[in-house]
């Protein structure tokens, strides 16, 4: 087994603190990591607070990876010893049914494996995320980062680049669409990037007048402080394609009223609670509400490698582990810009406890 440093919670109401945990040892196809940076994920704070009600603890979050391939399996063949590399949300799936054979893997049948929450395999018990010094994770859910990705930036890539570049490309986005995306959060501002690099006419909805200037700097055409509803009629009817990003419950009326005949609102943003949907708006207009899950692993390559070839990576304020606390209370009041990432140099010396 393998001794990994790190930082989790005991409890839905408790702080985030150092805690020492095992890992499998590298088994043939695996790949061992020395965890340089981690992203912190909106969907880390819902898991330690157990907004999801399946939080088992103690629990480590951290889904956005990246480091130093440390070690690897006899059977490996992709990686070497030096390499860098990332690891997303997902560390394995069935692999054989419909959805992962179409390298859908987020959506495999027999459901995929979490980075964290998820049934560790090997050595029983549940996966650990990457708010650790090492992780061991099998090669063929390992992401390459290209060398023209900064690390620190890179790492949020790997669940909320992802996230915004999956529907962005399943619904089209491109040249001649309008897409919107609401929040400039760490998933909203990779999609303001991603959607202008893709071409689209691309409009930021804020509930924030402190970020118009941010978002138009990021790529967005337009600027909408959406509580203003004079501001929000101009678009009336126009958008192809709007995505919410938004971490808690809101009203979605007033967006259906921008989309056209037969365009698509998805959820991305994934609030504990149900959100209402305006039946009405959506009958009148044969609107599609949708969901959209991460991506595939192939794709999160496909989406690395563009960020690469186009010079996009997130906008980080790079903390210590031991400033996660803090960082939580901040993302709370959507005071982040636009993404921490955790260097994790910082848990060297950290003194741990058993779970
Ligand atoms: P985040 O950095 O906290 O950003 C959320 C943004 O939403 C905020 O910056 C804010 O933007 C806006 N916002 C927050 N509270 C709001 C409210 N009450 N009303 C309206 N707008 C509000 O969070 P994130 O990491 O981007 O994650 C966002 C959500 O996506 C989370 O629920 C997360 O769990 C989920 N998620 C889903 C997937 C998936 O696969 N579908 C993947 C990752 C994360 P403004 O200041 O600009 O208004
Ligand atoms: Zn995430
Ligand atoms: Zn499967």
């Amino acid at each position: 087994m393998l001794r990994c440093d790190g930082f989790g919670t005991r409890g839905a109401d408790q702080p985030l603190g150092p805690i020492s945990f095992n890992r499998r040892d590298v088994g043939a196809q695996d790949v061992q990591i020395e965890i340089l940076f981690c992203g912190v994920c909106h969907s880390d704070l819902h898991f330690a607070r157990n907004e999801w009600k399946f939080t088992v603890y103690p629990a480590v979050p951290g889904h956005e990876i990246v480091g130093r391939v440390t070690k690897t399996g006899p059977g490996v063949s992709r990686f070497s010893v030096g390499d860098r590399v990332g690891v997303g949300c997902l560390v394995d799936s069935c692999r054989t049914c419909p959805a992962c054979r179409q390298g859908l893997e987020q959506y495999c049948e027999t459901g995929s494996i979490g980075t964290y929450g998820g049934t560790e395999p090997v050595i029983g018990g549940q996966t650990h995320g990457g708010y650790a010094s090492h992780i061991v994770v099998d090669e063929n859910f390992v992401l390459n980062i290209p060398d023209a990705l900064e690390l620190s930036a890179a790492a949020p890539l790997l669940c909320a680049g992802i996230t915004l570049y999956s529907p962005l490309k399943h619904w089209q986005a491109g040249p001649g669409k309008k897409v919107g995306i609401i929040g400039l959060g760490g998933l909203g501002h990779m999609g303001v990037k991603l959607a202008h690099a893709m071409g689209a006419h691309t409009v930021l909805f804020t509930t924030s007048p402190g970020k118009v200037e941010d978002g138009k700097k990021l790529g967005a055409d337009e600027v909408v402080i959406s509580k203003n509803t004079e501001e929000m009629a101009q678009h009336r009817a126009s958008f192809d394609l709007i995505l919410d990003t938004v971490a808690a419950t809101h009203d979605l009326s007033p967006y259906f009223a921008l989309l056209r005949r037969d365009a698509t609102l998805v959820q991305l943003g994934a609030p504990g609670e149900p959100l209402a949907i305006p039946v009405l708006p959506l009958i009148m207009n044969r609107l599609r509400f949708a969901g959209s899950m991460i991506g595939g692993i192939a794709e999160t390559q496909e989406m690395l490698d563009f960020c690469a070839a186009k010079n996009i990576a997130a906008e980080v304020e790079v903390i210590a582990m031991q400033q996660i606390n803090e960082a939580y209370e901040r993302m709370l009041k959507s005071d982040v810009k636009y993404r921490f990432s955790i260097d994790m140099s910082s848990l060297t010396g950290v003194s741990t406890q058993n779970p």
